[in-house]
């Protein structure tokens, strides 16, 4: 199975990307964006923004984040050796394996490894690396500073899984991406926004800036999309997910009921859409960063193996993600355009027109 849906995530997630090093991924979006037609501006903070407008004034704004957990060069040591900060969570055991990576800017990419430590000072967690820094060899010169990331194979198809070094969060970048393609001429309702935002792995930070600068109107309904670890109950192969909140907060049910609302739309004609629903609480994500200034949010995202590149034990893997997840969330965003604007006095009505037997509670 290879749709051309896919073909958008199978190409951006092979790009090397990490936190404030996002622009071989915000030059492909803003190449396909060009080919697309559609018209972006880019915030003083480098966030990529597209504006549809609806017939009414009610705004969905869909985020997904162009960076992925990696390193960045700081400081030389020797000629091949070099001090390198986690940016992001990393799976524990990339010291201890001596994992290659590659060093890449514009023009080229260096090959290298992260040496292995002797510092046994560290309080070892189950999963995740706890240093503050690793070691990286290389086998050129690097100028300062510099990103790295895992040197992992290609993106490819492997049975009804994309196994690919960034999932998270490129599958929510070009889900956006693809909604987009198709909603842009077609007359919505609900008038649709979508940012690609920069230096979520290191605290939500391009959604932060966003959030404070208070440039969304503050009435506009923030959906996240986004990949999360699977969980009991958000199993991949079963759906995307519905995403009633993070481990920071709870999301809002005037957001939700908007993205059940497309769900019930498409069971009209598939009585069997897969879809889960549940609370994704390992990890925080971008709707949490826009709650405390106010708006209401909701979430879509897709149950994630091997998240930020870790097995559960901590060794380094390619991260994957199914195929019926990814084309169903872009089957439950682009139906957001057929709806009307989703009132919750309608979507409740089968609960507050009381029944009949009602009458029968009364009396004794
Ligand atoms: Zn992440």
């Amino acid at each position: 199975m290879k749709s051309e849906e896919l073909s958008t995530f199978l190409n951006i997630s092979g790009i090397p990307t990490t936190s404030f090093y996002e622009y071989k991924i915000s030059n492909f979006i803003q190449n396909e964006l060009n080919q697309m037609g559609l018209e972006f501006t880019i915030d003083e903070w480098g966030n990529i923004e597209i504006f549809i407008e609806g017939t009414s004034e009610e705004e969905l704004v869909f985020i997904s984040h162009m960076d992925h957990p990696g390193f960045e060069l700081t400081e030389k040591i020797s000629d091949s050796k070099y001090k390198a900060i986690p940016l992001g969570g990393l799976p524990k055991n990339c010291e201890n394996l001596s994992t290659p990576i590659i060093v890449f800017d514009n023009e080229k990419i260096v090959k290298g490894k992260i040496l292995k430590s002797s510092d046994s000072s560290i309080v070892e967690d189950y999963r995740w690396l706890t240093k503050k820094e690793v070691i990286i060899e290389v086998n050129e010169s690097i100028d300062l500073p510099a990103p790295a990331v895992f040197d992992l194979p290609e993106p490819k198809i492997s049975g009804n899984q994309v196994i690919t070094p960034v999932a998270d969060d490129l599958a929510g970048c070009s889900i956006i991406l693809e909604t987009f393609k198709k909603l842009k001429n077609v007359k919505t309702k609900y008038s649709m926004r979508a940012i690609f935002t920069r230096a979520e792995e290191v605290g939500l930070v391009g959604a932060r800036v966003i959030a404070d600068s208070k440039r969304i109107k503050n009435d506009s309904i923030i959906v996240s999309i986004e990949t999360s670890s699977e969980l009991p109950g958000a199993v991949s192969g079963l759906g995307p997910i519905i995403r009633a909140g993070d481990r920071i907060s709870t999301f809002n049910n005037d957001g939700e009921i908007i993205l059940l609302s497309a769900i019930q739309k498409i069971q009209e004609t598939d009585k069997g859409f897969k879809f889960q629903r549940q609370l994704m609480n390992l990890g925080g994500c971008e709707a949490s960063a826009f709650l405390p200034f106010g708006y209401r949010v909701t979430g879509i995202t897709l149950p994630l193996i091997n998240w930020h590149n870790s097995t559960p034990d901590g060794n380094v893997e390619p991260e994957r993600i199914n195929i019926l997840d990814y084309e169903n969330a872009i089957k439950i965003m682009t139906n957001i355009g057929k709806l009307d604007i989703v009132e919750p006095e309608k979507y409740y009505k089968r609960l507050i027109d009381l029944p009949d037997e009602a009458d029968r509670l009364k009396g004794n």
